[in-house]
């Protein structure tokens, strides 16, 4: 009998939600096999027929959201409308995807006076992508669909914490492609570590924490194999002395932080606000909290934010949150309990907004990755932009101002690979937008023709002008 990973439900974890098999690296070795052996026929396959089939998958998805969101919810504990969220998400960018595919694979072809020049784009061959556990179906789609649009094959590891609703959409949209095309292998470390060790795979996208970041790139380091990594963040967002404190607004500031729990690579981590407004910040922040956070089981549809994934990370969050406020920090617990909502049966932690904080505090400058988040007021805009751009993390920020012309000359001058402007998390995303990090938040792009364009490499065919004249480049 092989391993199996039991995945619990985090919002009440004495309940199984599911089982999968973890697949042993002869598993990841075949799964590969089959996506090599896919390859050729899938990459000569006209581009209009590629795309037809992935409408087909989408479709699939789509259609299915209400079941992948409802498992999705139980194995992960977000809210069930987020889930369905996502899988529309998903779809929406296979469609975006299936739309841009011909620009992205258009290369160049010229005849003129400086000789005649052809650049193909072509697809690597097999695509390793790795999944971390927070958005699974949005973040392998991400990779799965530029990736087969182009004309390559994938082999998809999803994370021990969130495998199931991933593997059955990803069977939906397998069931619409030829057999091999798609391929899943369960597991955790070592499944992982098999799959982008092995030599047959081309390409690697990954997702995930930054250590594990480091040992995907050693392991490339062995066959030179490209990776597009997209790391942590600890993202600021900066109010500035004129932003528009409607509460409106704070909702949306609000919803930067904690959806998901919290737990979305692209979270506003911290808070920057102007001295001069910090008072009315708070005030506004606690009563768009009242309004809007509900804490409980992420089935019930009053619930606004569940649990978080794992006993883990709440106790990582735990500590950062006691060490806050063992300093002297001022720990505001935010939103209400749903009524009924029994927090001891799962990993909750009751939402948290801290001030009073020592601005080099590790809730500050570490990714929390879960729902506390720490405000730092701030004086002057040049020294701000200074010490954020010192961090180690640049995957994204975002500028609050009433002043949009303001705000996108500060955003110019943040060192990251994204800055939202009076909005910040997912309502600032755009599929046309490319999305990726700086420094140790990783490199490479998704979403956006950036996204598309990480899954084809340029062969150039050139015959230079001068091949008459020769002599004049080499002597005879
Ligand atoms: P993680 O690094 O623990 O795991 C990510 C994936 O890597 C999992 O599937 C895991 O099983 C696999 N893995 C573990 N060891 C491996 C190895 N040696 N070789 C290959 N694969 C291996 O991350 P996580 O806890 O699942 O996710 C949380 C992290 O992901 C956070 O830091 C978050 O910021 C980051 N994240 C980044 C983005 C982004 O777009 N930049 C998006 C979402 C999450």
């Amino acid at each position: 009998m092989g391993e199996t990973i039991v995945r619990e439900n985090p919002a009440r974890i004495h309940e199984i939600v599911g089982t999968v098999d973890v697949a042993t690296p002869a598993h990841v070795a075949a799964a590969v096999g089959r996506a090599q052996a896919a390859f050729p026929s899938w990459s000569a396959t006209p581009l209009g027929e590629r795309a037809a089939a992935l409408e087909a998958g989408a479709a699939a998805i789509s259609g299915a959201a209400g079941e992948f969101g409802t498992l999705l919810a139980r194995e992960l504990g977000k809210v069930e409308a987020d889930c369905r969220g996502e899988t529309g998400f998903a779809a929406a960018w296979l469609r975006w995807c299936n739309e841009h595919a011909g620009t992205a694979l258009a290369g160049r072809d010229i005849d003129d006076e400086a000789g005649r020049l052809v650049v193909h784009r072509r697809p690597y061959g097999v695509v390793a992508a790795i999944v971390p556990w927070n958005a699974p179906l949005i973040l392998s789609i991400l990779k799965v669909a530029p990736a087969l649009v182009t004309g390559n094959t994938v082999v998809v590891k999803p994370s021990p914490l969130a495998p199931l609703a991933v593997e059955q959409a990803l069977r939906a949209l397998a069931a619409c492609l030829p057999p091999g095309v798609v391929e899943v292998v369960q597991g955790g470390a070592e499944t992982g570590a098999a799959l982008v060790a092995d030599p047959r795979v081309a390409k690697i996208a990954f997702t995930g924490g930054e250590a594990t970041g480091r040992a995907v790139l050693r392991a490339a380091a062995g066959t030179i194999t490209p990776v597009v990594l997209e790391l942590g963040g600890n993202d600021p967002a900066i109010f500035l002395d004129d932003a528009d404190l409607t509460p409106a607004t704070m909702t949306s500031a609000l919803w930067g932080t904690f959806l998901t729990s919290g737990q979305v690579c692209m979270a506003a981590k911290r808070l920057y606000v102007h001295r001069s407004r910090v008072d009315e910040f708070v005030e506004g922040y606690l009563d768009a909290a009242d309004r809007a956070l509900v804490l409980g089981d992420p089935l019930d549809p009053d619930v606004t934010i569940g649990p978080m994934v794992s006993a883990s990370q709440r106790r990582g969050l735990v500590a950062l949150v006691a060490g806050a406020t063992g300093a002297g920090a001022i720990a505001h617990p935010l939103g209400r309990v749903a009524p009924g909502a029994d927090l001891d049966a799962g990993y909750f932690f009751r939402p948290v907004l801290v001030t009073g904080i020592d601005p080099a505090a590790p809730l500050v400058v570490e990714e929390q990755f879960g729902p506390a988040v720490p405000l730092v007021p701030f004086d002057d805009e040049d020294a701000l932009v200074a010490e954020v751009n010192a961090g180690r993390y640049g995957l994204a920020s975002s500028v609050w101002s009433a002043d949009e012309d303001r705000a996108f000359t500060l955003a110019a001058r943040l060192a990251c690979g994204f800055t939202f402007v009076n909005c910040h998390n997912r309502s600032g995303m755009s599929l046309r937008a490319p999305f990726g990090g700086w420094r140790a938040s990783g490199y490479g792009r998704e979403f956006g023709p950036e996204g598309l364009a990480e899954y084809t490499q340029t062969h150039a065919v050139h015959r230079p002008a001068a091949v008459a004249g020769a002599g004049r480049a080499y002597p005879t």
